[in-house]
This record gives structure tokens, C-alpha cells and sequence, in this order.
């Protein structure tokens, strides 16, 4: 089969994935369902792995991390209302999939990922060359990135035993924080900040992540 129409075959896949999915189950956000149907996952996938990019299931990935389900990418992506003034800080790069979806919708992306070898590869993924708007930083989500911050919102994607301090202190008033809190299942949290600097925490959902990992652990 021809480039181009491997191509054209990925991207219908990629759109009923989107459609039967994550749509039908209640995601409405028209940006992040077109931002959905445009990022080419396969491409943030370990090539062993490809054929199943549009199946809408977590899946492995380097380092013995995972790569989230777009399902769940796009219910903690819709959480964080996000436009396009939005300065956001995402916790667990990974391969950068869920990065530049952000990309597509806020105006700033931060994303923090602590293993080195991901790191890299996500800075080096070729989608990920079409954005001028993402900063990638090496460092321990469990301190955030106290140097752009207050941000408007925050998305962790690995699971810590509890919300850390640092990541309640770098949110905006009025800003939100989905974060995935325990250990082998977790709860979702919508955690937000009022203007009077208030913290309220809203369970949604059971998730699984993979631990947030702690620097001495590495
Ligand atoms: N956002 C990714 C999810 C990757 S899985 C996606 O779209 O698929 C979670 C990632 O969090 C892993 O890459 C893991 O290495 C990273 N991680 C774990 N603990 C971390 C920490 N303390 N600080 C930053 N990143 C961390």
C-alpha cells in the first residue's frame, strides 16, 4: 500500500476512534475533538505497538511507562477548560502525545518529564516540531516548574500518593488541576483554586496510572 494511502487509512481509523470513542461517551470540547481527530498518535507509539494506536487503550511504552488512553486524555484534557490565552503545566511527558494535544488548544505548554531517555524523545518526536508553543523541561513533577508559574491549569498524568504542595502553590486563582491521586487504582481529582486562593477537591473518576515516580527511586 501506497504512503499515501496508509495515510488516509490511519486518519479514518484516527476519526472513528474519535466518533465511536470518546465523543459518544459525552466529550463535547469542538477544539479538543478536532485536535483528537488531527494528532497522529500512531506517531507517539512504540512501533511494536502501532497497530493498535487507534483502539482507545492505554499502551506501553519506553522505559516501562505507559502511553494514556485517548479516552482518558480527552475527559482530563476537557476538565481543564482550556482556551487559547491558557498557560498550562503538564506532569509525565512520555512520548508527548498528550502534550500537543494541549498544544493544539492553550497558548502555552510547560510539560516536565523525569526519566531522561523520554524526555528526548518526545523533544525529538517529528509532530512535535510543528509546535512552537510547547517548553520541555527535564526536572521532578513533585516540584512543578515554580520558574513560568502561576499557571492557569495543570494536568499530572502519573499517579503521586498525594497532591504535592508545590503543584497546589504554582496554580493560578481561578486556575484548575486534574490529578490522578493513590496507589495500584487511583481517583481522579478536579482539584481548583479559588480567587481567594481557596483549594477545593472534586472526585471523578477511577483511574490507572503509573506511579509518579520520586527522584531517589530513579
Ligand atoms: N502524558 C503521557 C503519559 C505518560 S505516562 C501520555 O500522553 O501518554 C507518565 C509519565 O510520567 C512517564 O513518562 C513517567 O516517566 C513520568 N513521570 C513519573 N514520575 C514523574 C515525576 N516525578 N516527574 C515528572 N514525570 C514523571
Amino acid at each position: 500500500m501506497s504512503v499515501e494511502n496508509d495515510e488516509k487509512l490511519l486518519e479514518k481509523e484516527r476519526r472513528m476512534m474519535v466518533e465511536d470513542q470518546i465523543e459518544s461517551r459525552g466529550v463535547k470540547g469542538k477544539a479538543l475533538l478536532t485536535a483528537l481527530k488531527k494528532i497522529p498518535r500512531h506517531l507517539f507509539v512504540p512501533a511494536d505497538f502501532r497497530e493498535y494506536a487507534y483502539s482507545d487503550q492505554a499502551l506501553p511504552s519506553y522505559c516501562g511507562q505507559t502511553i494514556s488512553q485517548p479516552y482518558i486524555v480527552a475527559i482530563m484534557t476537557e476538565m481543564l477548560s482550556l482556551d487559547k490565552s491558557s498557560k498550562v503545566l503538564e506532569i509525565g511527558t512520555g512520548t508527548g502525545y498528550q502534550t500537543t494535544i494541549l498544544a493544539e488548544l492553550a497558548n502555552e505548554v510547560y510539560t516536565m518529564e523525569i526519566i531522561p531517555e523520554l524526555h528526548d524523545i518526545a523533544k525529538n518526536n517529528p509532530v512535535v516540531q510543528n509546535y512552537n508553543n510547547i517548553k520541555f523541561i527535564l526536572g521532578d513533577g513533585y516540584k512543578g516548574y515554580e520558574a513560568a508559574a502561576p499557571y492557569d491549569a495543570i494536568i499530572v498524568t502519573a499517579a503521586p500518593p498525594y497532591v504535592p504542595e508545590a503543584l497546589t502553590n504554582q496554580l493560578a486563582p481561578g486556575g484548575r488541576m486534574v490529578i490522578p491521586v493513590g496507589a495500584y487504582e487511583q481517583t481522579l481529582y478536579l482539584v481548583t483554586k479559588d480567587l481567594d486562593d481557596k483549594i477545593s477537591m472534586k472526585p471523578l473518576l477511577w483511574v490507572q496510572f503509573v506511579p509518579m515516580i520520586k527522584k531517589k527511586d530513579l
